[in-house]
């Protein structure tokens, strides 16, 4: 998987190639699907939700330029496979989820395979973790009409916001950075993501 789909597709970033070699991804995915976890594909986890195709995951951690002592937080915990990769390269990894038999399902797993530097929270996160903010960087994993602004103003100054951008069937990866309170975005690869659906999203 990691040679194929992610460093023959450009991404370089050892940190983000080591956590994809070292995390586990058949513990993420629902049993009947073990045998494709490694496919170049999304897949169903439940709920009509996905956990991300591996391609996509690698390429929104590289955009975020981590570094061992950022906080981070995640909006869409889905199946945690996103939050474990972070978990690798990060002190502290903070998860929103709204659906709260993945959100549980994900805590159990990550516990199960020893991570201690996860938080899970379960909740609308168009609206943030406010008491743990601000955050270093912010990745959402699935698809908004645009990055809410609660999201911006938990972002420290300096910091990196990655997320899905665009309608509710096809966006672009945006990498917002934040300077002088101002987020400054570049376009990045299209993508396919599930909706972000809350108060600052879509409605259900
Ligand atoms: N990061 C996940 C992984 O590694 O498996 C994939 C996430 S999946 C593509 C998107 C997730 O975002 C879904 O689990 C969905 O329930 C969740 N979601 C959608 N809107 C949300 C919101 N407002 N707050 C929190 N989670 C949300």
């Amino acid at each position: 998987m990691v040679d194929t789909q992610i460093i023959l597709r450009g991404v370089k970033d050892q940190k983000v190639i080591n956590a994809m070699l070292k995390v586990p991804r058949h513990r993420f995915v629902p049993e009947e699907l073990t045998d494709r976890a490694y496919d170049d594909m999304a897949l169903p986890i439940g709920e009509g939700q996905t956990i991300s195709q591996p391609y996509m995951v690698a390429v929104m951690t590289e955009l975020l330029e981590l570094d061992i002592n950022h906080r981070v937080l995640e909006i869409g915990t889905g199946s945690g496979y996103q939050a474990a990769v972070l978990a690798e390269i990060v002190k502290e990894v903070y998860t929103v989820e709204r659906i709260a038999s993945l959100s549980e399902r994900a805590r159990q797993i990550v516990r199960e395979l020893g991570y201690d530097n996860i938080f899970f929270r379960i909740g609308d996160g168009t609206l943030g973790w406010p008491e743990e903010a601000p955050f270093d960087r912010i990745i959402v994993t699935a698809a908004a009409p645009e990055i809410p602004d609660t999201l911006i103003d938990q972002l420290k100054e300096g910091g990196i916001v990655v997320a899905p951008v665009g309608s509710r069937y096809s966006q672009v990866l945006l990498k917002g950075i934040k300077k002088k309170g101002i987020l400054t975005t570049q376009e990045s690869v299209p993508c396919v993501f599930v909706p972000l659906v809350g108060e600052r999203g879509w409605r259900e």
